[in-house]
């Protein structure tokens, strides 16, 4: 998430059904793994973004040099692979920038892997036909839709046909608009809230309080006052970006609790924000166990919503 360009996500989600055969079935594990003797945790993770090595097939977005596109690759494979450690069974995939408005390799994994991905998507609100590509879209396994929502962008919201055709059609189809937002732009996501109440929104990355190191408390309470949106959900992720950014970011668990306090866990998702979470000094596994071994103020329950029931609902659920 922090990176000196615009960053990318995406969401995934996968069937309702047969999750404990998702991914252990279409990679083919064996029993002699240990997977399949491990009981399924169900898990999700509600943030991760995949690209190929350079192809022809995907090309960058004018916007990028294949200099930005570090690390080089980061596959389906590796992520699935991942995530069989923690029994992340189920992966929301968040449109990579690199490749601008042409989701096609986010598209490609989701039908490779059905019951695996579910797709944030990123589109052009400025071209005609907003609506009928979310729906289509839909067809094709994407729940939500990436905005960046920084002082820039959300000053042409109001403005903007596009911006409330998304928003209204995303009310309809049950997608989410998913921001990707600077703590700044709170008092806009809490107007178009307002606007918009049958919108499910989603706030990445806690809003990215504390990408610059501390938590501003007053940022904090801002962004739990919109908890009062029942359709407002948190992303509780990309803990390598921010705070002390050090494992095992312990440091972070008196936000996540606040936020359980105003949203409740079932408003909460956590997500790894993989490739990035894996980079460095960093571990998939640390980013899992925040939630799922240091936040003992979660009982049982909680821990589920946060690693996969909540995501399960927006993204997965039809
Ligand atoms: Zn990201």
């Amino acid at each position: 998430m922090p990176s000196r360009v615009s960053r990318r996500r995406l969401i995934f989600g996968a069937g309702s059904v047969a999750i404990g055969a998702g991914i252990a079935s279409q990679l083919k594990v064996t029993q002699a793994s240990g997977f399949l003797a491990r009981p399924s945790g169900d898990y999700v993770d509600s943030h991760v973004h995949v690209w190929p090595k350079l192809t022809e097939k995907y090309p960058l977005d004018s916007k990028f040099t294949p200099a930005d596109v570090d690390p080089e690759a980061f596959t389906p494979e590796e992520i699935i692979r991942l995530g069989q450690k923690e029994d992340v069974q189920r992966v929301v995939l968040i449109q990579m920038s690199f490749f601008g408005f042409d989701n096609s390799y986010m598209l490609d994994c989701i039908s490779r892997w059905p019951k695996v991905f579910r797709g944030v998507a990123i589109i052009d609100h400025d071209a005609p036909e907003v609506a009928a590509k979310m729906i289509d879209l839909k067809r094709r396994g994407v729940r939500g839709f990436r905005l960046y929502a920084n002082a820039k962008n959300v000053a042409t919201w109001d403005s903007s046909p596009g911006i409330d055709a998304m928003f209204k059609t995303a009310a309809e189809t049950q997608q989410a608009i998913c921001m990707l937002s600077d703590p700044e732009v709170l008092p806009t996501i809490e107007r178009m809230a307002t606007k918009y109440p049958n919108t499910r929104i989603v706030i990445d990355h806690f809003s990215r309080i504390g990408m610059r190191g501390e938590v501003d408390q007053r940022d904090l309470e801002r962004l739990c006052k919109l908890s009062r949106f029942d359709k407002l959900y948190v992303k509780t992720s990309a803990f390598y970006a921010l705070g002390q950014k050090k494992e095992p970011y312990k440091d972070l668990l008196p936000m996540i609790k606040q936020l359980r306090d105003a949203f409740s866990a079932n408003r909460l998702m956590w997500g790894s924000d993989c490739p990035y979470q894996v980079q460095g000094p960093h571990s998939y596994a640390s980013s899992f166990a925040l939630i799922a071994t240091h936040a003992d103020f979660l009982d049982e329950n909680e821990k589920k919503a946060i690693l996969g029931k909540t995501a399960d609902k927006v993204f997965f659920q039809d």
